[in-house]
């Protein structure tokens, strides 16, 4: 389905990045997986055919540059960005100084900006390409706790909604993913993170999540992946500017 098709995603070295470059370079697609740490890049592509890995930073903007540059040197223009690379840690407001503020934004949504202004810039004058930026429930309503995460998987939503209009018509559609909890090493951190916060037990804390999804279970990074093998694949072209729920419910 995706042969000839050149994909960058970010965070691709584990968790739900893991999942989508898998299922992205399983359909065929050449796929550069890009982290701050080589060794489980590496590992992934020691693993599986058509995985190349990249080291990049998404907080700076030259290494973006550099890294983009040379893997579309290497296979071509990006046909699908997956802007996945995040951080999560939640923090209330008078916890909320400055510094965290701005490391929680220069990556998830500086991060993203620079991944996507980057891999558009090689996508420009085609007629297809698939921007995706992996949100969070957290894109669309307030988490509890976590006002500075909140507030940058929104800004998230806004900038690929914002783009989906500047690049109307063009055959690129811009669409946000938001899951509820995922099985990833994210939940494992914040788990001790709230048992040392709160006093509860790891496994209360655990139990806390799991009930957070609507249908009571923690989703698995494949079935955030098959969604964004869906918007690649044929007939999500009208899919454009949308925010799309993987929560098990209404988030
Ligand atoms: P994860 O396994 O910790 O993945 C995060 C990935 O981002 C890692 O591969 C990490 O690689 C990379 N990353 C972090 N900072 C980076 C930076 N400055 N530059 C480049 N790469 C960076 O956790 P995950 O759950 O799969 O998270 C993936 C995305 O899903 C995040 O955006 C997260 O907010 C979102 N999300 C997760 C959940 C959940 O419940 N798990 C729910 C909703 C949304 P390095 O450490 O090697 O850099």
């Amino acid at each position: 389905m995706l042969r000839g098709r050149h994909a960058l995603v970010t965070g691709g070295g584990s968790g739900i990045g893991a999942a989508i470059a898998r299922a992205l370079a399983g359909a065929g697609a050449e796929v550069t997986i890009t982290g701050r740490r080589a060794a489980p890049l590496e590992a992934m592509a020691a693993n599986g055919p058509r995985l190349w890995p990249a080291v990049m930073d998404v907080t700076d903007p030259e290494a973006v540059d550099g890294a983009v540059k040379a893997a579309v040197a290497a296979r071509g223009p990006i046909d699908i960005c997956v802007a996945n690379a995040g951080i999560a840690e939640g923090r209330s407001i008078f916890r909320t100084d400055l510094e965290f503020w701005r490391k929680i934004h220069a990556t998830n949504l500086d991060g993203a900006f620079l991944t996507i202004r980057a891999a558009l810039a090689t996508m420009k004058g085609r007629d297809w390409g698939r921007v995706i930026a992996i949100a969070s429930i957290a894109g669309l309503r307030g988490l509890r706790g976590a006002p500075a995460y909140t507030a940058s998987k929104h800004g998230l939503v806004g900038l690929v909604r914002g783009l989906s209009e500047d690049f109307i018509g063009s055959g690129i559609t811009f669409n946000a993913i938001c899951p509820g909890y995922v099985e990833t090493p994210i939940i494992d951190r914040n788990v001790n993170a709230i048992a040392e916060r709160t006093g509860m037990s790891p496994d209360e804390a655990l139990a806390v999540m799991v009930g957070a999804n609507r249908h009571g279970r923690l989703i698995q990074p494949d079935e955030v992946a098959a969604a964004v093998l869906w918007l690649c694949g044929p007939g999500s072209a009208s899919v454009n500017g949308q925010a799309i729920e993987i929560a098990g419910g209404q988030a």
